[in-house]
């Protein structure tokens, strides 16, 4: 039988943070609840949510551009090179923003690469608090082979 590839996690998560602009109260304060959490794993996020956290909460973030300035796509691309275990990405299901298709794009490769995704706070709750954030695992590679394969005619 075939078996699938695996790619270990250490227990040091590499975390993506984003939130959209109406958003941006609920993340601050989830994170300033889950801040010792959060201190222990090492923080990514996208310029204006980035500098929120660390101003505020005093947090070590590596801080990309801001998400309508490519910011999505910069942890995007992160994700599909295997650089980021958690993506919390507080969305506002409320609102059109000029970078939807970015904001797609960007769930996709979570789901692409099998990262775990919280897009709201209670799945975020149950994230941060799974056993699984604090130790080594193994998760399960897609297997993208037969795809790579693919004959084009
Ligand atoms: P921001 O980007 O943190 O720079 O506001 C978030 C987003 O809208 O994608």
């Amino acid at each position: 039988m075939k078996k699938n590839k695996t790619f270990l996690l250490e227990a040091r998560k590499r975390i993506a943070l984003v939130a959209h602009d109406n958003m941006k109260g609920e993340l601050l304060d989830w994170a300033k609840y889950n801040k010792h959490t959060l201190r222990q794993h090492e923080l990514y996020a996208t310029g204006t949510t980035g500098g929120l956290l660390s101003d505020e909460l005093e947090l070590d973030i590596h801080r990309l551009k801001s998400g309508p300035l490519g910011g999505d796509q910069q942890i995007g691309a992160l994700i599909a090179d295997e650089k980021i275990d958690v993506l919390i990405f507080f969305w506002d299901p409320m609102s059109a923003l000029p970078h939807d298709p970015d904001i797609k794009a960007l769930l996709r490769l979570g789901v692409v690469w099998n990262i775990a995704i919280a897009c709201d706070r209670t799945t975020a709750d149950f994230l941060l608090t799974s056993p699984l954030m604090h130790s080594k695992v193994d998760v399960n590679l897609p297997d993208y082979q037969n795809y790579l394969n693919r004959k084009i005619h």
